[in-house]
């Protein structure tokens, strides 16, 4: 089944934003396959925002990621790449729809509270990065009411 990776960035974790995240996810139907609270190093960050090296923003980005600890998910399910960026919303919040994760708890683009992989493979990517001790296997009880 597909897997996601999903980061909330350091303004939602110093906004207590984790549980109200975590749920949404839970409440969608998707399942938690790892998580691990962390802060990243530079190098680390630089790695993971590689492919945005050449913005003008990649700097400050990198800072932002590196300002305090990050809880790093990934999950799994029917779609998750993207739906969970449906979940997350667009990455301008002032964009974002309302009962999107940044269109309710975010305002500026520098601090959208949460990352969301955008397609399977930097999905694959990212959780190898990431976890590369490999996730969680188990399939929730409530799989067979979830899916058809
Ligand atoms: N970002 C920024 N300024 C910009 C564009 C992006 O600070 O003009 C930050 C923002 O935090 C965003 C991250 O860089 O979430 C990664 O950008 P990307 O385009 O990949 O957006 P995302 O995939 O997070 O929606
Ligand atoms: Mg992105």
């Amino acid at each position: 089944m597909e897997q996601t990776f999903i980061m909330i960035k350091p303004d939602g974790v110093q906004r207590g934003l984790v549980g109200e995240i975590i749920s949404r996810f839970e409440k969608k139907g998707f399942s938690l396959k790892a998580l691990k609270f962390v802060n990243v190093d530079r190098p680390f960050a630089e790695k993971h925002y590689a492919d945005l090296s050449a913005k003008p923003f990649f700097n400050g980005l990198v800072e932002y990621i590196v300002s305090g600890p990050v809880v790093a998910m990934v999950w799994e399910g029917k779609g998750v790449v993207a739906t969970g960026r449906k979940l997350i919303g667009a990455t301008n919040p002032l964009a974002s729809e309302p009962g999107t994760i940044r269109g309710d708890f975010a305002i500026d683009i520098g601090r959208n509270v949460i990352h969301g992989s955008d397609a399977v493979d930097s999905a694959t990517k990212e959780i190898a990065l990431w976890f590369p001790e490999g996730v969680v296997h188990w399939q929730s009880s409530l799989h067979s009411w979830i899916y058809e």
